[in-house]
């Protein structure tokens, strides 16, 4: 009788795709997480990037890599690598550009985790952070100094959607000898390309609009070569790769990006400008909207307003409580963005629930801020919903 010992599962190496057969249409998912060498020479080469192919999946992958190249090719970046998830992304820029004493300068406008990691974080290895508001340009001017090594600011901020004058924080981050790295997930590369503005490092988290489908966590980071070969070697040294199936998702989502986009960003605009009109409304913050704060700065530095727009409700939390429950079934309470349809966040109790009141008023927001993530549903919809909604607030 055969013994168990005796069965020994073979190893069949897949068949290479023969060069002249047909290509499939779409990229297949590799999942492996090592690859066949010919030799240990052609490891080493390969791993030097000297020769075309794979080895290890941590360090790169054909998913990844796909995904990475639409990206860079959309935000004309010379390098460019796909994240676990957008933490990841300025996880590695941290690990791989500073050290002991370095210096951050990040907008007081940052994405909570984005500040707790600059701030808490960097801290425990001594690297020191100052917070500023990126929207009065004097003062984060003076923030910067004369020397830092980093400085961070998000494109469109949240929730109250300022712009960065990415221009001139770039003079003012470059005459300190600071890389500058913008954070561009609300604006997406469809509307801003941070790197045409003289940012150094782009980051996106591509779990929201560029995937678009709320079934992803992943990252991009981009910028020149020049910093993109200490980035790599953070990336795979620390953990903070991609894994394939999300890539080969995100690609996906990625086709119909500029779609997506530019019909939530029409929406949005109208939207914007009915809901000022509306009694309940105190005010409405959409970039590009005319007479808005930031209107001159968004007009040169973004080609379109973007999917989100915050609404600030007169009757405080009251209002928004029953906003949020009156159009629950049409547009879900899901504190995230970038979904095909549209969701609603209120950032009091979610994204800046560690905030008191008084703080969230200096950025200009309060327990009455409702942000909407545009989706891709008619405009008439999405009207006819939030219209309900503020008649339950009356
Ligand atoms: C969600 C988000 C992040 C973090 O990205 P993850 O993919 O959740 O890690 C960073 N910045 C902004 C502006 C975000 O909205």
């Amino acid at each position: 009788m055969v013994q168990p010992d005796d069965i020994c599962p073979r190893h069949d190496r897949p068949r290479d795709v023969d060069a002249k057969a047909p290509t499939p249409m779409v990229q297949p998912i590799h999942t492996a997480s090592v690859w066949h060498c010919d030799s240990p020479e052609q490891a080493n080469r390969i791993l030097d990037g000297i020769e075309p192919g794979y080895v290890y999946q941590r360090e790169r992958h054909p998913n990844g890599d796909a995904l990475a190249a639409k990206l860079c090719e959309l935000h004309g970046a010379e390098w460019g690598e796909a994240t676990g998830a957008g933490m990841a992304a300025l996880a590695a820029v941290v690990l791989g550009l500073l050290q002991t004493d370095s210096r951050i300068v990040a907008s007081s406008r940052l994405y909570g985790a984005s500040l707790t990691l600059l701030r808490r974080e960097s801290q425990r290895f001594g690297v020191r952070c100052e917070v500023a508001d990126s929207c009065d340009l004097d003062g984060f001017e003076r923030a910067i100094g004369e020397e830092a090594s980093l400085v961070v600011v998000e494109t469109i901020s949240n929730p109250t959607l300022r712009i960065a004058d990415l221009p001139r924080i770039a003079e003012a981050a470059h005459s300190a000898g600071a890389v500058l790295l913008v954070d561009n997930t609300f604006a997406t590369p469809i509307f801003c390309r941070p790197l045409e503005h003289g940012a150094d490092l782009v980051m996106e988290s591509v779990s929201k609009m560029i995937n678009g489908h709320s079934d992803v966590m992943l990252g991009f980071l981009g910028g020149a070569d020049q910093l993109g070969k200490r980035l790599h070697e953070t990336i795979s040294l620390w953990g903070l790769n991609s894994p394939p199936f999300d890539c080969y998702l995100a690609a996906r989502g990625l086709a119909t990006l500029h779609l997506r986009m530019q019909r939530a960003a029409e929406s949005a605009e109208k939207l914007a400008a009915w809901l000022r009109e509306q009694a309940g409304v105190k005010h409405v913050d959409y970039p590009r909207l005319p007479g808005g704060t930031d209107f001159e700065i968004a007009e040169r530095v973004l080609s379109g307003g973007g999917s989100m727009v915050a609404a600030h409700l007169d009757g405080g939390r009251d209002a928004a409580d029953r906003f949020i429950a009156a159009v629950r079934e049409q547009i879900p309470f899901a504190p995230s963005l970038g979904e095909v349809c549209t969701t609603l966040s209120h950032p009091a109790t979610t994204s800046h629930r560690s905030m008191n009141e008084s703080e969230r008023r200096q950025l200009g927001f309060d327990s009455g801020t409702i942000r909407l993530s545009i989706g891709v549903e008619s405009f008439e919809c999405i009207r006819d919903a939030i219209q309900a909604g503020l008649a339950s607030c009356r």
